[in-house]
């Protein structure tokens, strides 16, 4: 079965689509969103897939895709319309075109309107379509700017999604209601702006008096989405720690694998949070360890150093990413989490002292 997951990001309300073939374990990712491209690679990283392609569904308006950041990243390609106007792309997608990921594929379908570029995806067996700003669930994207037109989004709509299979589920680019997924069949028959009897003079006449504001991101957006998202001018490049070499989780954490303390250790201050019975313990503890258990940290935390990063120990790194957690509201900086604790830092050979006391 086809790897499936829908993502959020909610400042912009923008979903991204992850789509792999659990055979050759290749993926593609829709929409992904500049600030969510740690959290992006972690997940691509822990299910064990291999990044094929990045897909725009167009030139996005109300954030900065994550497209140049995750080929840099991960080596994935860039693809989006022809007709999009953007530079920096590996391809130029036009209707029809086939992108493929191990041994499936997604099709590209032109559904211009809300711009001249817009593309919906649709999965080989037309399970589902990834409609970007186009069909919206029980709405539509806006055609007021970007090439906006909306009787060429009454067109799209009618000829090239309401066409597909009723059972199509339909994953839209963004939902400000928090809905998550429709159908054609429930679009064709319930969309308050294009399904039902509605026919384009209603939809247009519908359109020209939405009234909606400016985007508020537009003036920076637009300019960074037509480089598919490489920083330049308001756009700034985020700052990830260098302290160490780490890994971004997608629970949200920043880890440190046991070879990678070993390192750096001697710069960093070794906070273990385990109970002092426990630190005293058979286990041991990691030499140069500061021992302050988990309970006492929020009181206790001023007797850390706040200029070196500091690496949370526990047993088996649970109780340490709470720790990481704690003293990131209490305004640390470079902190992270050893990967596995003690169990996976001695598996490893790393250094022990006060073992079997
Ligand atoms: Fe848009």
């Amino acid at each position: 079965m086809l790897v499936f997951r829908q993502l959020f990001d909610a400042t912009s309300s923008t979903y991204t689509y992850l789509l792999g073939d659990p055979a050759s374990r290749e993926c593609v990712l829709i929409d992904p969103v500049f600030e969510q491209v740690p959290r992006d690679a972690a997940l691509v990283a822990e299910l064990g897939l291999q990044l094929r392609w990045v897909l725009d569904t167009h030139v996005h308006a109300d954030h900065v895709t994550g497209a140049w950041r995750l080929r840099e990243r991960l080596g994935a390609r860039i693809a989006l319309s022809a007709r999009s106007g953007a530079s920096g792309a590996d391809r130029g997608l036009e209707h029809g075109d086939r992108v493929e990921f191990g041994k499936r594929w997604l099709e590209v379908c032109a559904t211009p309107g809300h711009t001249a570029g817009c593309l919906s995806y649709v999965q080989d067996d037309q399970g589902r379509a990834f409609t970007g700003d186009c069909l919206l669930i029980r709405g539509c994207g806006r055609t007021d700017f970007q090439q906006g037109d909306a009787r060429t989004m009454y067109a799209s709509v009618h000829e090239r999604l309401f066409t597909l299979p009723q059972a199509c589920l339909l994953y839209p680019a963004h939902d400000y209601r928090g809905l998550t997924v429709t159908s054609v069949g429930e679009e064709r028959a319930f969309n308050p702006r294009l399904g039902g009897e509605a026919g384009e003079g209603d939809f247009v006449g519908f359109m020209n008096n939405l009234g909606l504001p400016h985007p508020k991101q537009i003036d920076v957006a637009v300019p960074a989405n037509l480089r598919c998202g490489e920083p330049a001018g308001g756009l700034v490049p985020p700052v990830e720690p260098d302290w160490a070499q780490l890994r971004y989780t997608f629970g949200g954490l920043w880890q440190i694998e046991p070879h990678e303390l070993a390192n750096v250790a001697t710069g960093v201050q070794l906070l273990d949070v385990r109970e002092s019975e426990e630190f005293h313990g058979p286990i041991g503890h990691i030499p140069g360890a500061l021992s302050l258990p988990l309970g006492e940290l929020a009181a206790r935390h001023g007797e850390l150093a706040r200029d070196r990063p500091v690496v949370a120990v526990c047993r088996s790194g649970t109780r340490s990413a709470r720790a990481v957690a704690l003293l990131q509201q209490a305004g640390f900086v470079d902190v992270a989490n050893l990967a596995g604790g003690m169990l996976r830092w001695r598996a490893e050979g790393g250094d022990v002292v006060g073992a079997g006391e």
